[in-house]
C-alpha cells in the first residue's frame, strides 16, 4: 500500500493527514500527486465528488506554496460559495502543521472590502467563485502574475452555470505558463473545448469510467402518474426508516412547495434553493448536516458543493432537466466507499429520459414498485423493534420509576406488553395506509389511451365529489383538509378519495354516505375568517391545477398527535425531547384553521369551531 510519504508529501502536510484520518491515498491523489510535485504538467481529471479530489490537487500546491511571498501562486475556481466554503475548510485542515500559509475563500455574497483587506494582507491560495473574481480582477484588488497553477474545480457544474465568459477572461489573466488542472465529474463537450484551447498535452486520468456513475450506486426508478408523484415522494420515504437524503426538484417554486408539503406532512425537512437568504441557506445546511433534517430539498444549483459524506438516498422528483446533471446529483451518495440509493420518480412520458441517463451512466435503473401500505408498516414496525433493541436507557433518570410501573403492569403477560407497545406508536402507520391505493403505473397501462387507470374514485361506488371555496392561497393544504373533514364526523371514520387542491378552491372525495353531513357540518365554519361554502362538485368540475392533485388516504391522527413520518418515528430524540419537529419553527408557526391553533400542538379540532361572521 502506497503511503502519503512515499508520494513526496512533506511531514508537516502528512502529521496533518494523519489527524484527519487519510490513512493511505485514494486512487485519484496516488496518480495526481506525484504528476503536480514533479515536472508541470496539465491533468484533465474525469473525477466524482467524493473521490479525494480536494486533497489531490489541494496537497501539492500547499506544499508548493512560497510564503515568502504574498501574492496568489495558486487559484482555484469552483462553482459555488458551499464548495468554495468547503475547499478552503479542507485546505487549511491539511495546512494545520504547515506555517504562515494563507488560503482565501473568495465567492459572491459577502462582503467585498473584506476580501480585499484580506488579499493585500498577503495570500497564497485563493479559492474563488468565477464571478467574484472577476470583479476583484475588474478593481485591481487581487494580483495574478505570480499564478503558478490553476486548478477549475467541477468544471463541468461552473459551464453550466453560465460561468464559460468569466473563466476564460480569467485564463487570460494568468501567466501562460502556470500549469492548468481540470476536474470534472463529466465531460461534456465544452469542457473538452476548454481542455483543448487552454492546457498543453494534459495527462488524463480518470478515476472511474467515463462518465459513468460510481459503482456503489444503485440507481430505481418508480412509474406513477404526475398527480401522484408526491405521494409516492412520501411512501418511499416511509419506506426507508433511515432515509437521510437530497429531493431534487427542478425549479425554486417546486422546491419550496414540496418541502412545504413534507413539513406539513409531519417530515422531518427544509427547502434549499437561491430565494433564501445567505444566512436562511447556512441556517438549513447546518441543520442537515447535524441530522436535525433528514431531507433536503434542493435546486440542482443550490445542492453544489453540499459536503455530506453518507447520504444514503438521492431523489430525483423530477429529473433534471440536463442529463448530465443526474450523474452529480446521484453522486451525492454512495460517497467514501459507501452503499447509497438513486431514485427517479418518473410519469409514464419520462420513461425515455430513463433510458438516455442509462446510457449516460453506463449503468441500468432498477424498475421499482412504490411500496404499498402493508410493505411500508412492515419496514417501520421492524424499525422501530430494532430501535427499539438498541435505544440506551438511562438507567439513573428512569430507574426511580421502575418499580411502579412494574406493579402497574403486573396484570399483564409479557407478549401482551409487547403487543401493547408495539400498538401504541405503529396504530398511527397502520390507520394511515389502511386505504391506501396502489399508485404504481406498468407501463403497458400508462399507454392505455382509454385511461382506465387513470380512474379515480369517482369511478368507484360510493364516493362523491365535494366543492370546497378555499385552496392554496387560504392556506388549504390536503393535510389541513383532512384535519378539517376528521374533526367534523364526530368522531366517526370517513374515508377520502383524492384531493385536487387549486390556488382558491379545492375538490374533494368523500364516501357518499358522509358527504350530506359533512356539507351541513362545515358551512356553518370560518376557514381563516373566510366563510365555507361546501357543495357537491358538479359533474366535470375540476380543480384548477389538476397536477397539484394529492390523496388523502383516510389519514387520521388517533391519538391527538400529528403523524410523524420519515426516520423518527419512534424513540427519534425530537420527538423524545418534546419537538415534533427539529425543523419545525415555519410548521409549528402555522395557523390551522380552527382559529389559530398550533397544528403541531395536536390541538382538537373538533372543539374549536367558530360560527361564521358573515354571509358568503
Ligand atoms: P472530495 O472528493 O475531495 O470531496 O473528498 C471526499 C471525502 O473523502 C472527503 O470527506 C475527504 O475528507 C475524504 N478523503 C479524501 N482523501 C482521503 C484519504 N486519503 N483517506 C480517507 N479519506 C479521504
Amino acid at each position: 500500500m502506497t503511503t502519503f510519504n512515499e508520494l513526496g508529501i512533506r511531514q508537516d502536510i502528512v502529521r496533518a493527514l494523519t489527524e484527519l484520518g487519510f490513512e493511505s491515498p485514494m486512487p485519484v491523489q496516488e496518480k495526481v500527486i506525484p504528476l503536480l510535485l514533479g515536472t508541470k504538467t496539465d491533468i484533465v481529471a474525469l473525477a466524482q465528488t467524493g473521490t479525494g479530489k480536494t486533497a489531490a490537487y489541494g496537497l501539492p500546491l500547499i506544499q508548493q506554496a512560497d510564503t515568502n511571498i504574498a501574492n496568489p501562486q495558486a487559484l482555484i475556481l469552483c462553482p459555488t460559495r458551499e464548495l468554495c466554503v468547503q475547499i478552503t475548510g479542507d485546505l487549511n485542515d491539511f495546512a494545520k502543521y504547515t506555517d504562515d500559509i494563507k488560503v482565501l475563500p473568495v465567492y459572491g455574497g459577502s462582503s467585498m472590502d473584506i476580501q480585499i483587506k484580506a488579499l493585500r494582507r498577503g495570500v497564497q491560495i485563493v479559492v474563488a467563485t468565477p464571478g467574484r473574481l472577476i470583479d476583484l480582477i475588474g478593481r485591481k484588488a487581487v494580483k495574478l502574475s505570480q499564478v503558478k497553477s490553476i486548478v477549475l474545480d467541477e468544471a463541468d457544474e461552473m459551464l453550466n452555470m453560465g460561468f464559460l465568459d468569466s473563466i476564460n477572461e480569467i485564463l487570460a489573466e494568468v501567466p501562460k505558463d502556470r500549469n492548468t488542472l481540470l476536474f470534472s465529474a463529466t465531460m461534456p463537450s465544452e469542457v473538452a473545448v476548454i481542455a483543448r484551447n487552454y492546457m498543453h498535452n494534459p495527462a488524463e486520468i480518470t478515476i472511474g469510467s467515463k462518465n459513468a456513475g460510481a459503482e456503489n450506486i444503485k440507481h430505481l426508478y418508480f412509474t406513477v402518474h404526475a398527480k401522484d408523484k408526491y405521494i409516492a415522494l412520501k411512501r418511499i420515504v416511509d419506506y426507508y426508516p433511515s432515509i437521510y437524503g437530497i429531493v431534487f426538484c427542478r425549479t425554486r417554486m417546486d422546491t419550496q412547495e414540496i418541502a412545504d408539503k413534507l413539513i406539513h406532512d409531519g417530515y422531518n425537512a427544509e427547502s434549499l434553493h437561491g430565494d433564501l437568504s445567505q444566512g436562511q441557506r447556512d441556517l438549513v445546511m447546518q441543520k442537515f448536516r447535524i441530522r436535525h433534517v433528514k431531507l433536503l430539498v434542493a435546486t440542482d444549483v443550490a445542492a453544489r458543493g453540499i459536503d455530506v459524506d453518507d447520504l444514503t438516498h438521492i431523489i430525483n422528483y423530477n429529473l433534471p432537466d440536463d442529463i448530465q446533471a443526474y450523474t452529480h446529483r446521484s453522486g451525492r451518495t454512495g460517497r467514501a466507499g459507501k452503499a447509497g440509493t438513486s431514485i427517479a420518480i418518473i410519469n409514464t412520458k419520462e420513461k425515455h429520459l430513463i433510458k438516455q441517463i442509462e446510457k449516460k451512466i453506463n449503468k441500468q435503473f432498477i424498475p421499482s414498485k412504490v411500496p404499498g401500505g402493508r410493505e411500508i408498516c412492515e419496514k417501520q414496525l421492524f424499525n422501530m423493534i430494532n430501535k427499539m433493541e438498541n435505544v440506551e436507557i438511562e438507567h439513573a433518570e428512569i430507574d426511580p420509576f421502575l418499580p411502579t410501573i412494574y406493579r402497574k403492569l403486573e396484570w399483564l403477560e409479557k407478549e401482551d406488553i409487547i403487543k401493547r407497545f408495539v400498538a401504541l406508536e405503529f396504530n398511527r402507520f397502520l390507520e394511515y395506509y389502511r386505504n391506501a391505493k396502489d399508485i404504481n403505473v406498468s407501463e403497458e397501462k400508462g399507454r392505455d389511451k382509454t385511461g382506465a387507470d387513470r380512474a379515480s374514485r369517482r369511478d368507484e361506488p360510493g364516493f362523491v365529489p365535494l366543492f370546497i371555496n378555499v385552496g392554496k392561497v387560504d392556506g388549504l393544504y390536503p393535510a389541513t383538509l383532512i384535519e378539517l373533514i376528521n374533526a367534523n364526523t364526530h368522531g366517526k371514520r370517513v374515508r377520502i378519495g383524492n384531493i385536487e387542491l387549486s390556488k382558491k378552491s379545492a375538490i374533494f372525495e368523500i364516501e357518499a354516505e358522509a358527504a350530506a353531513g359533512l356539507i351541513a357540518e362545515l358551512k356553518d365554519l370560518d376557514f381563516r375568517d373566510i366563510p365555507l361554502v361546501v357543495d357537491y362538485a358538479k359533474e366535470n368540475s375540476s380543480a384548477e391545477r389538476s397536477s397539484e392533485r394529492d390523496f388523502g388516504g383516510g389519514k387520521k391522527f388517533k391519538s391527538g398527535k400529528p403523524f410523524k413520518g420519515g426516520g423518527d418515528f419512534k424513540g427519534g430524540k425530537d420527538f423524545k425531547g418534546g419537538k415534533e419537529f427539529p425543523g419545525g419553527s415555519k410548521y409549528k408557526g402555522k395557523k390551522d384553521f380552527s382559529g389559530g391553533k398550533d397544528f403541531a400542538g395536536g390541538k382538537d379540532f373538533g372543539k374549536s369551531k367558530k360560527k361564521k361572521t358573515r354571509k358568503p
